[in-house]
């Protein structure tokens, strides 16, 4: 006779310990929560993805018809690295920028940059590595150091010096164990842009203590002010760099899944971590070709999408706007954004008796449905700070404004 079912109990699926240490808490338990009161018919205000499509952001028609297009040829694999059309607009970008000693095969395409990260930071790191990251960051880089089994190490970035790294930080927290530093420039969640005096220095203590530099630098086309955003490659012609960018933000098609790296300068000292790289390209076989198809188009023109953040334009106005309000709440204070679409306030914690930032974060989205990201959410130490992204329609943001004023005017206060 058969086995009942029922009689064997199935064994427990655990996830695995990798895992343990790892944290993305953009889309973590405050996210969920909020999904939850939306489920209930709740409607909740979201400031917490940077993602431009669902705010009215749109890529010019030129990208979705190229696109369009292209799609009949695009239906096998492409080379690893990506197609050569979207290799060579990108190698034309890289010059423009400045970046030493870049040739075709230095060009990969990802599935986003997400995945070039994730790729990076397996290609290079062994148990007890140590890669320096900045405190805030984007979390993934966090993440992804760690699951490839790496120890990543903060070095602070300075909120009374404009959000740029604390350079006697960052050095005293090289050790001989350390291998590279991550810069994230512009940044998330800070919006600072870093003057190329900064870079300069950074690029100084790579090379005294002989690290690999990896720049995030995905927002490079979404500086504001007339900011010029310096790729750190550029100023690093002897040093192994690896540079990132991609059209998820600068083109409104961070669903297209399209990213890219770059590497410049010192290649031969990266030799072996280049056969790393490519094997793990090679077992991706290669990023999504419809998305690689319209690089070409997009890096040629996208002056629709500068018009964004100009004087004028929506991300722009809603910088200036999301500043000022944000300021005028009695106890938040926050540092003007140079690029990308995030605020990154503090909170007088003393002010408003806190000490769990997640608490404070489901706080807010009981009590006025509005979801933001917490400070430690980025991997920052203090439970003083939260992003908002400033995406949303100015009318919408003006509610969100309101709202948080009223909130703070209560919160924990007797
Ligand atoms: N790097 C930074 C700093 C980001 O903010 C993001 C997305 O928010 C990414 C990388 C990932 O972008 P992609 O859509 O190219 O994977």
């Amino acid at each position: 006779s058969s086995v009942s079912q029922r009689s064997i109990p199935m064994r427990e699926f655990k996830k695995s310990s990798k895992l343990d240490n790892v944290l993305y808490d953009v889309r973590g338990p405050v996210a969920d929560e909020a999904a939850r009161m939306e489920s209930e018919g709740l409607r909740i205000l979201k400031l917490n993805i940077g993602n431009p499509a669902p705010f009215g952001f749109r890529t010019p028609d030129e990208v979705v018809t190229d696109m369009r297009q292209q799609l009949p040829e695009c239906e096998g694999y492409s080379d690893s690295r990506g197609l050569f059309s979207a290799r060579k607009a990108i190698m034309q970008y890289a010059q423009l920028k400045g970046l030493p000693n870049v040739g075709m095969d230095d060009i990969y395409t990802g599935n986003g940059v997400s995945e070039l990260i994730q790729l990076c930071m397996n290609a290079l790191l062994d148990t007890g590595d140590e890669i320096l990251i900045p405190s805030p960051d984007y979390p993934l880089w966090t993440a992804c150091a760690t699951l490839a089994g790496g120890t990543p190490v903060h070095y602070i970035c300075d909120e009374e010096a404009e959000w740029n790294p604390d350079l006697a930080d960052l050095e005293s927290k090289v050790t001989s164990a350390t291998k590279a530093i991550v810069i994230i420039n512009p940044n998330n969640p800070t919006g600072a842009v870093y003057p190329r005096e900064v870079l300069e220095q950074i690029v100084e203590i790579a090379r005294k203590h002989q690290l690999m530099i990896f720049s995030d630098e995905i927002y490079d086309r979404l500086c504001m002010d007339g900011i010029e955003h310096v790729s750190i490659a550029s100023l690093a012609p002897d040093l192994p760099c690896v540079t990132f960018s991609g059209l998820s933000k600068s083109h409104m098609i961070a669903g297209y899944r399209i990213g890219w790296m770059i590497l410049s300068g010192n290649k031969r000292c990266m030799r072996d971590f280049v056969l790393g790289v490519n094997m793990l390209s090679n077992m991706r076989l290669c990023s999504n070709v419809p998305a690689q198809s319209i690089v070409q188009t997009a890096l040629g023109g996208h002056q629709s999408v500068k018009g964004y953040v100009a004087p004028g334009g929506r991300v722009y106005e809603q910088r200036n706007y999301v500043y000022e309000a944000l300021n005028a709440i009695p106890g938040i204070t926050a540092v003007k954004p140079k690029a990308a679409f995030y605020i990154f306030p503090k909170m007088d914690v003393e002010r408003f008796n806190i000490t769990d930032d997640e608490q404070f974060a489901l706080d807010l989205l009981h009590e006025k449905r509005i979801l933001i990201t917490r400070g430690g959410g980025f991997n920052w130490g203090k439970p003083d700070h939260f992003r908002i992204v400033y995406l949303p329609r100015m009318g919408i943001l003006r509610e969100a404004l309101d709202d948080l004023a009223d909130f703070f005017e209560h919160y924990r206060q007797n």
